[in-house]
């Protein structure tokens, strides 16, 4: 006779099984990197390019986990290996010397032509058509148009980088606030100047214009990403003409030696 605890045992197992096949699954659908990502990746990438052959090295294997961890979805656009790479680029830019970061509060970054529209919460939305970091129903949904994403990598002299922007939002809001402080990498006795810091500079951007891209005059969180971009794109300018904020970032960021 079938008791009812026999019948419980067969579907634990069953349900064993699913989640087994289905675990399997999922870490076989690792995709490669491109055979030419070095190529494209030297190409297209100053940071990369300036990495000795250990550090590029350490980049590519983080580029790995990145697109193993996070689906990149073009919505009208065909998502080629080149902007794989430089979203992956994107990510791991500001983090490099954090070692053992994770993204783990994106899932999904969506790919754009060009222009979008956004009938969704406008909220978060980056200088309209660049890109945005989700919030409410897309949280954990990065946007980004494949036109930005590649003028930031392709002109690397400019303090613009729309990819490095979205990411930095993102490293911002780890802490559960995007207000320019990101806590979870800023040591606590430093928090209080950064945020100091970030006021008088944006005090000073809107009474006397500035270097800095005046869209981070806007309020911190957009402070902090845009002179991120200005930081890793054009590090010796910002040393020359903000010391003090360059020497905070290195901080943030963990680049200073
Ligand atoms: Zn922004």
């Amino acid at each position: 006779m079938v008791t009812v605890l026999q019948i419980f045992f067969v579907l634990v197992l069953i349900i064993i099984l699913i989640l087994f096949v289905f675990k399997t699954r999922r870490q076989n659908e690792t995709i490669p990197l491109p055979e030419n990502y070095r190529e494209l990746l030297t190409d297209y990438v100053k940071f990369y390019r300036q990495l000795n052959e250990e550090g590029k090295l350490l980049f590519d294997k983080r580029v790995e986990q990145f697109l193993a961890a996070v689906q990149i979805t073009g919505v009208n656009a065909i998502v080629e290996d080149l902007d794989r790479l430089l979203i992956a680029a994107g990510a791991i830019i500001p983090v490099y010397s954090i070692p053992d970061w994770q993204y783990i509060n994106l899932h999904e970054v969506l790919l754009y032509p060009g222009a979008f529209n956004m009938d969704f919460d406008q909220e978060g939305s980056d200088r309209p058509v660049a890109g945005m970091v989700g919030t409410g129903p897309l949280q954990h949904v990065m946007i980004i148009t494949k036109w930005q994403l590649r003028q930031g990598f392709i002109n690397s002299n400019d303090a613009r980088n729309t990819a490095i922007h979205e990411f930095v939002h993102l490293v911002d809001k780890m802490d559960g606030t995007m207000d320019g402080v990101p806590e979870i990498i800023l040591e606590r006795k430093y928090t209080a100047q950064w945020r100091n810091m970030m006021d008088a500079t944006i005090g000073q951007m809107k009474s006397y214009g500035s270097d800095i891209d005046m869209y981070g005059a806007t309020n911190p969180a957009e402070f902090f990403a845009v002179i991120s971009e200005y930081f890793f794109e054009q590090p010796d300018l910002l040393n020359a003409n903000h010391p003090g904020l360059y020497e905070m970032l290195g901080r943030i960021y963990k680049t200073e030696r």
